[in-house]
């Protein structure tokens, strides 16, 4: 006999109801719902119970909860760009724009060709200098991991259930 919620093969099934649904499940799901003597009425669609718990964790993955737990911040690949198109819609020389920051105009072509990486104190002079961001917050790796594993089935649930008990 096959449970209707987590489909692990078991010797006998009871019916429980789970808000308005029957279902015959395990002795092991049988806690999800009450136990009721037959089974009256039927609906095929899925149990109001786990839909809920499918939307609850879907939600935990949507960017706006990445970003609540706070990506890392890191360089913007186009820094270079950033940096040469701030300078020049400000009409400066990159000598202009050393001059501002105390660094060597050379400082600058460096940056602009992206033979040099600046360090965190030169990104905020050239940030707050230029009134650009030069860092990108970025999800971690395993946000992005797990957001890919967001397909779930119900024997998943059961598992993601069971660790979360
Ligand atoms: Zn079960």
């Amino acid at each position: 006999m096959i449970c209707e919620l987590c489909g692990a093969d078991v010797p006998r099934l009871k019916n429980v109801a789970i808000e308005s649904t029957i279902l015959s499940v395990c002795g092991d799901c049988a806690r999800f719902g009450d136990e009721v003597a037959s089974p009256v009425l039927r609906r095929s669609t899925m149990p109001p119970i786990i839909a809920q718990r499918l939307e609850a964790r879907q939600r935990r993955m949507t960017p706006k909860d990445v970003y609540a737990q706070g990506g890392e911040l890191e360089l913007a690949e186009d820094f270079p760009q950033k940096i040469r198109s701030a300078r020049e819609s400000r009409g400066w020389k990159q000598a202009d724009l050393g001059a501002k920051i105390n660094e060597k105009a050379s400082v600058i072509a460096k940056l602009e060709s992206g033979a040099m990486t600046p360090g965190d104190a030169l990104v905020r002079k050239l940030e707050r200098e230029l009134g650009i961001a030069l860092k990108e917050r970025v999800q971690p790796v395993a946000v992005k991991k797990q957001a890919a594993r967001a397909g779930l089935t119900l024997g998943d649930l059961v598992k993601l259930n069971d660790d979360e008990a």
